[in-house]
């Protein structure tokens, strides 16, 4: 069957699918890609080509597709018991299994956990969590958060608020400017070069302190970011700022929510990497994607034990945190997490990913050389290559130039699927890399940046 065949998947997709992040007028002409199979580190499209994943799916596959141990369980658990309401009173096995797992290996004491249905709504989660404990403790003015400009928190209102990237806001209605501030990004790249990185550092706290101070301290509740920001371009903090950010956190009785949805179950090559990687122990966590590899969608939003104890008080008015959703730990996702836990834990991924990390960092780096790489940084299995038009200057190139999305284009034709945002190339491999498959990424994307004048 030809693409254009009206029984095709893709003119029946391009005819009635709305696809996030996408430009519906071009979509018209050109549709999408049909992911027909995925096996280990490659996935296949309908046109037969094999494309190696350099991205995980979108930062989630950690052990790789395919698995068919994980069909397995999550099979076995539709047949034992695919659902029931989660609400109140009743619970199941997997959803109490991961629970004290995730106490059990989460930072300090976050021992709770509030299940969701991703990433986007595990940011609500927390900031619903925030807005109750405070009112529960009668501090009802505090309720700001301060978020970071170039932040990725997802996709519903709330969360599109939290997030800092100015394309994620355009054409919509700001439904949380009344209570989301954005400080700067920590972003070493767009640091003045004279600046030293201590210097960097010391500039971005005090901007934080001004902040809460220009806010009212009694008015603002909790500061969230991701430990290495993702999308916003694989920024890496100067040395010592989360330990920083967190302390300023605890002078002001603010909390700080760590953003783990990409780096959380080893990305960066530890289960968590706020407190394992940058010494810091978050009131909240929020993690999704890696939990279950993606297999099947699963959030969580983890509290430490100060906070459930607020919000386990009884209510004078009989209220209750009425954050109700349907999926609530949801039981094949919680089975699908606990079975991605054990084969991460079986085949040693965790010290893999920090292996590979390395080699994959390190090998990133010979990218510099070339004429249009501005720069190239990550950390782990997460790295951004910044394309430039002229490095020296840092000038980007114009938009009509298309120079990621003619990367992209390229990489895919030589067989690797990179990620495009803006003029910046996102890696982020599953964990089950090779040397071999490292060295092929790099390979093809330094033909394909090399071809661009
Ligand atoms: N937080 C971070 C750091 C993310 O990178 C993402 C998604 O990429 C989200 C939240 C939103 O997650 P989801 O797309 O599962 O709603």
């Amino acid at each position: 069957m030809t693409r254009q065949d009206a029984n095709s998947a893709w003119a029946k997709d391009r005819a009635h699918v709305l696809h996030p992040y996408t430009d519906f007028s071009s979509f018209k002409d050109e549709g999408s890609q049909v992911i027909t199979g995925a096996e280990g580190m490659y996935v296949t499209d309908s046109d037969g080509n094999r494309l190696l994943d350099a991205i995980a799916g979108l930062w989630c596959v950690n052990i790789g597709h395919g698995r068919r141990e994980m069909a397995d369980a999550i099979s076995d658990q539709v047949m034992k018991m695919q659902y029931y309401n989660p609400f109140g009173h009743s619970t199941n096995e997997p959803a109490a299994e991961l629970g004290a797992w995730l106490a059990t290996h989460a930072p300090g004491d976050l021992n709770h956990v509030y299940y969701t249905t991703g990433g986007s709504t595990a940011n609500d989660a927390a900031i619903r969590l925030v807005h109750y404990y405070f009112t529960m403790k009668g501090q009802h003015q505090k309720k700001k958060i301060i978020s970071r400009n170039s932040a990725y928190h997802g996709a519903t209102y709330v969360a599109a608020e939290l997030t800092g990237i100015h394309a994620t806001k355009m054409s919509f209605d700001k439904v949380g400017e009344h209570f989301i501030n954005h400080v700067s990004a920590a972003n070493m790249y767009a640091k003045p070069d004279d600046m030293s990185e201590d210097a960097y550092c010391d500039f971005l706290v005090q901007e934080f302190e001004d902040r809460i101070e220009q806010l009212g301290p009694d008015n603002v509740a909790a500061f969230i970011a991701e430990p290495v920001m993702g999308a916003g371009g694989v920024l890496v903090a100067p040395k010592g700022y989360h330990r920083r950010m967190w302390e300023v956190c605890k002078r002001h009785d603010m909390l700080y929510i760590a953003d783990e949805v990409v780096t959380a179950f080893g990305r960066l090559g530890h289960w968590f990497a706020s407190e394992e990687v940058f010494d810091y122990q978050p009131d909240i966590l929020v993690a999704a994607k890696g939990i279950t590899s993606g297999y099947i969608p699963l959030g969580a939003t983890l509290i430490s034990d100060e906070i459930y104890e607020v919000i386990s008080r009884p209510q004078c008015e009989g209220g209750v945190f009425s954050m109700g959703l349907t999926y609530f730990g949801h039981p094949v996702a919680c089975r699908a997490a606990l079975t991605n836990i054990e084969i991460i834990q079986r085949e040693g991924l965790l010290g893999h990913a920090r292996n590979m990390g390395k080699h994959f960092q390190e090998t990133a780096t010979g990218l510099c050389d070339l004429e249009h790489v501005g720069d190239v940084r990550g950390h782990g299995l997460m790295l951004a290559v910044d394309l430039m038009a002229d490095k020296t200057t840092k000038t980007p190139f114009p938009v009509t130039a298309q120079a990621g999305a003619n990367v992209f284009r390229t990489c895919a034709e030589l067989g690797v699927i990179v990620r495009p945002v803006g003029d910046r190339i996102v890696l982020s491999p599953p964990l089950v890399i090779e040397k071999a498959e490292s060295n092929q990424i790099y390979s093809v994307l330094r033909q394909a940046i090399s071809g661009l004048s």
